[in-house]
């Protein structure tokens, strides 16, 4: 794993999101572009646009070659930095202050820019260094430990598993976070796939005893493990 950024020479907050997405978007294999940072970010496209020439010149991102803007090795330490510290945030939530799931992305999002490298190595030591986040997203460098969850579009009628992980695109929609609470769809809930019915872009999952049945656009954010 590399150094941590120093706490002196971060980014802005600002740029600390815009880096955070373009990581995950990276780390997914999508191009990073204009348009989808400006969806993701709640911004307009001119705004994006702006950002992203100062983050050239500072040297967190290359230009646009013909798969978009790059981070460079700078803006990928800060990135690593920004979403270890939101995902630790996340745990110290839910864990001690036991904020509900659906609750902990926006909270953390409001604290992960102000938490120094000391606070970071100790919230890292005592949540006993976790590989993911609460909803199952790896850290930066864990990424292996989420290669063999299948996406619930992917999985077979009759397959059974755990469920392991809601997406960091999920875990950024309140509605839909609260829409998973409210069925009892979390990280180690046991489920089982009752039909994939791709024609209609639908899955339907058993939990326990209830039946729901989800569209492909959620579906797609939710990885299970399976057994
Ligand atoms: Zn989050
Ligand atoms: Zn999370």
């Amino acid at each position: 794993m590399t150094q941590p950024v120093s706490s002196d020479c971060r980014p802005t907050p600002t740029i600390e999101d815009y880096l955070a997405v373009m990581y995950v978007m990276d780390r997914d294999g999508e191009e990073i572009v204009a348009a989808r940072l400006a969806e993701s970010l709640e911004v307009s496209a001119p705004t994006v646009t702006v950002t992203l020439k100062r983050m050239e010149r500072d040297g967190w991102i290359a230009g646009e070659g013909r798969r978009g803007v790059r981070l460079t090795e700078a803006g990928l330490e800060a990135a690593r930095s920004v979403i270890r510290r939101h995902m630790l945030t996340e745990w110290m939530l839910a864990r001690m202050l036991h904020v509900p799931l659906s609750r902990i992305h926006d909270e953390a999002h409001a604290i992960e820019h102000s938490i120094s490298d000391e606070i970071e190595a100790r919230m890292r030591s005592n949540l006993d260094d976790p590989h993911t986040c609460p909803h199952g997203n790896p850290l930066p460098g864990y990424e292996a430990a989420a290669a063999d969850w299948l996406p619930l579009t992917e999985a077979l009628n009759g397959e059974r598993g755990i469920l392991r992980r809601i997406h960091e695109t999920a875990e950024a929609n309140p509605e839909l976070m609260h829409f998973l609470e409210a069925n009892q769809i979390f990280p180690g809930v046991q489920v089982q796939v009752v039909e994939n019915l791709a024609v209609n872009q639908t899955v339907t999952l058993a939990i326990g005893e209830r039946q729901v049945t989800l569209g492909f656009s959620i579906a797609r954010y939710l990885f299970m493990e399976k057994n």
